[in-house]
């Protein structure tokens, strides 16, 4: 029996590379600008595409691959695929929800840490000689007991809250219909919770929906002690105005996983004190990112053979 085809298209690490070419005959690009140059007659033929990336997979790139039935996405956040394009011309849309919440989370939570307790600050304290030379380093800020307030309380969400309550922390939160939570303050919207609280951390879906909801008014709502976490995607923050309030310290820091133009970020991060900065990393642990690849291909499994998508989009 021939093996289906599946373009995978990406940086895949080795092992999903292997699981692919076990069961498929795999054709594997590393980003979605090689799409054009395989030949007509295999883009012809294939159903299904295993995506990984952040550049734009809109209704041009899905027309090159007129078979197709499938874009199974390696993530969660599926901005980079036009899922109304993808709809209109009959192509479902797969992602990995779930699995990745503990790592995300984790990487909020020692954000936040990292950003209060100046951690990469004290690393260099050490590494410099400072320490010895100076004496102890100045003395930084308490995050157990302040008032937090979650932007979009879904699953990552939801699993930063969980941890924080165990800071001992005032959980408060923005979501689009009350949750009721015993204990936990809802907010109707995005300026009232930063009104309420300290500490700011970003867990919304991106895409147009959602840009620039962390507006210059959010950020001026959260004050001179804010601090502002994205794990995110970076298109929720009015970045420009973000930079404003770092550099005028109109708010006392942020901590960021993702940015507007990754990875070649706005070069005025880099002059900040204030901030702690990641490469998009959140669920970048190999356990992570070893169950994201086996969800995805049991998506592409599924899709061919004609049974129910275990985690479907559109
Ligand atoms: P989720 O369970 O779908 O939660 C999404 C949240 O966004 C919910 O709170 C939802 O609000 C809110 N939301 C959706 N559309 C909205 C809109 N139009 N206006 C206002 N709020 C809206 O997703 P998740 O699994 O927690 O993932 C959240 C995001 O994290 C992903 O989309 C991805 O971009 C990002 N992420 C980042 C990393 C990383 O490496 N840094 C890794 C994984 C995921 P309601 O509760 O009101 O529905």
């Amino acid at each position: 029996m021939t093996r289906p085809d599946l373009i995978a298209i990406g940086a895949y690490n080795s092992w999903d590379i292997e699981a692919m070419e076990a069961a498929y005959t795999l054709h594997h690009l590393p980003a979605i600008d090689a799409l054009p140059r395989l030949p007509e007659a295999l883009r012809g033929q294939v159903r299904a595409v295993a995506y990984q990336g952040h550049h734009a997979f809109g209704g041009a790139e899905m027309d090159l691959v007129p078979a197709l039935g499938l874009i199974a996405n390696f993530g969660v956040g599926y901005d980079a695929i036009d899922v109304e394009a993808a709809t209109a011309r009959g192509v479902k849309v797969t992602n990995t929800p779930g699995v990745l919440n503990d790592d995300v989370a984790d990487l909020a939570v020692a954000l936040l840490l990292a950003q209060g307790r100046r951690i990469v600050q004290g690393s260099d304290w050490v590494r410099s000689g400072t320490w010895a030379k100076k004496g102890e380093m100045p003395l930084n800020r308490k995050i157990s007991g302040g008032r937090v307030g979650i932007l979009g309380l879904g699953r990552i969400g939801r699993e930063i809250a969980n941890r924080l309550a165990g800071f001992k922390m005032e959980i408060h939160y923005f979501a689009r219909t009350d949750r009721d939570i015993t204990g936990w303050t809802f907010h109707a919207d995005p300026v009232s919770l930063a009104r309420a609280v300290d500490y700011l951390i970003v867990a919304l879906v991106g895409g147009p929906a959602t840009k620039g909801l962390v507006s210059a008014e959010v950020i001026r709502a959260l004050g001179r002690e804010g601090v502002i976490v994205n794990i995110s995607r970076g298109t929720v923050i009015d970045e420009p105005a973000l930079l404003d309030a770092l550099e005028n310290r109109r708010i006392a820091g942020a901590a960021l996983d993702v940015f507007v133009s990754e990875p070649n970020i706005d070069p005025r991060f880099l002059a900040l004190e204030n901030v702690v900065l990641q490469p998009h990393q959140g669920s970048g642990t190999v356990a992570t990112r070893m169950a994201m690849g086996e969800l995805q291909r049991k998506n592409v499994a599924a899709f061919l053979a004609g049974r129910e998508l275990p985690t479907p989009v559109n």
